[in-house]
């Protein structure tokens, strides 16, 4: 029996879940989507994405289970893949009690704490001796993560489900029903899977109203600093950001950044860019030549990303709108990549109960 699947979303979830549904030969595949690897837009968060595995996930919610699963799948495609653009760099964390109240410092709480669930999960964690922090830091910690170049992985993504079969297609939908007609066969789908981002606040048949953006503003340059690194705030806004991460295979070097929340502006702000470049010379002097400054970075481009957060946390359902089987899988916030296995694996296990469903219906 064949199974007939509309997965609407070009992102890293849907992307990833088509991935996943694909690798089982009896799934015929259309990924819908109004902007597809290569294209930049506001609507589109996946390609502005650092991308890194940073774990945020609060230990024993769902938010955990999904970041631990999924580490194992980033490593193996980093070993095995190299063509995916993933690579292991070393990371540096460094925690400011004083930060802790601020948005970025509790976006951050569970990365920043000395003894995290994940120390057991990342290669080589290890505590920074107090006595090599910067003064103001509290705690830092060092371990192996990976770095994401998004240019190349999302298409790499693309590339394994057509090997797998699946077709695409450009679409902009009003109402997620609509999906169900729109598979490539021309028959009615299955089942349609929501992965759809911000946009599922607006998007007919869902209209999320606990979706909202944190906007979130880098600066991609030519320097290679060597490690990543992150901080749980900084000292020009409760809302700002420091982080640095060189992407695999000649991705340049992201810094960023700012976690503004219900800010929709897609134009870059140049006194925020000052700030970010700055902060990023004065914790990592290196990514410049000695005695530079700003002038010192060589720039790519200016960059703006809405993260899609959702009250409440990431939507992974079923639901059953107009008739249509449907699973939702969108609302990563800034956690897309590092939770997008573990989110998929969950939307593929929603996805075979309904099919077992239908299979049944039709004995
Ligand atoms: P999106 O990438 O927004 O994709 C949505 C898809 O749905 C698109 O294809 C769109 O065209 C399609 N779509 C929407 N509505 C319709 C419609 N009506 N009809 C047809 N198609 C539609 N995450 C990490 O894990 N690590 C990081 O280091 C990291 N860094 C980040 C840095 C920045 C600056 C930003 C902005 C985000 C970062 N994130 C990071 C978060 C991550 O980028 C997001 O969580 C992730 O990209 C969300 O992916 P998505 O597929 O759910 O949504």
């Amino acid at each position: 029996m064949t199974n007939n699947i509309v997965v609407l979303g070009a992102g890293v979830s849907g992307l990833t879940t088509a991935y996943l549904l694909s690798q089982d030969p009896s799934n015929k595949i259309t990924v819908l989507a109004k902007h597809m690897p290569g294209d930049y837009d506001i609507e589109y968060a996946s390609p502005w994405a650092g991308a890194n595995y940073m774990p945020v996930g609060k230990e024993g919610s769902a938010h955990h289970k999904w970041e631990l699963n999924t580490w194992p799948a980033l490593k193996e495609i980093a070993e095995k893949y190299p063509e995916a653009g993933i690579h292991f760099r070393g990371t540096l964390i460094y925690n400011r009690k004083k930060d802790q109240e601020t948005d970025t410092g509790k976006w951050f709480s569970e990365l920043t704490q000395p003894n995290p669930w994940y120390k057991d999960v990342v290669p080589d964690f290890k505590s920074i001796p107090s006595d090599q922090l910067a003064p103001g830091v509290d705690n830092g910690q060092e371990f192996t993560s990976v770095c994401i170049n998004t240019a190349v992985y999302l298409p790499w993504l693309v590339g394994q489900c057509l090997k797998n079969g699946a077709v695409f297609k450009r679409a902009v939908l009003k109402h997620i029903a609509d999906a169900a007609n729109a598979h490539h066969t021309g028959e009615r789908a299955d089942v349609v899977i929501n992965c759809t981002g911000l946009s599922s606040k607006t998007l007919g048949g869902v209209v999320d109203d606990k979706m909202y953006p944190a906007r979130g503003q880098i600066v991609v340059v030519r320097n290679d600093p060597g490690p990543m690194m992150s901080t749980s705030g900084t000292d020009d806004g409760e809302d700002e950001a420091l982080y640095i991460m060189t992407r695999a295979a000649g991705g340049g070097t992201i810094l960023g950044g700012s976690y503004q929340k219900h800010n929709w502006s897609g134009i870059p702000d140049m006194n925020l860019a000052n700030r970010i470049m700055k902060r990023c010379i004065d914790i990592c002097p290196s990514l410049v030549k000695e005695g530079q400054g700003i002038e010192g970075l060589d720039i790519i481009r200016h960059g703006v990303g809405l993260r899609p957060l959702r009250e409440g946390g990431t939507r992974i359902e079923k639901d059953k709108v107009d008739g249509v089987a449907i699973v939702h899988n969108y609302g990563h916030g800034g956690f897309g990549y590092q939770a997008s296995f573990g989110c998929a694996y969950s939307a593929v296990s929603l996805v075979k109960e309904i099919l077992q469903n239908k299979s049944r219906a039709k004995l």
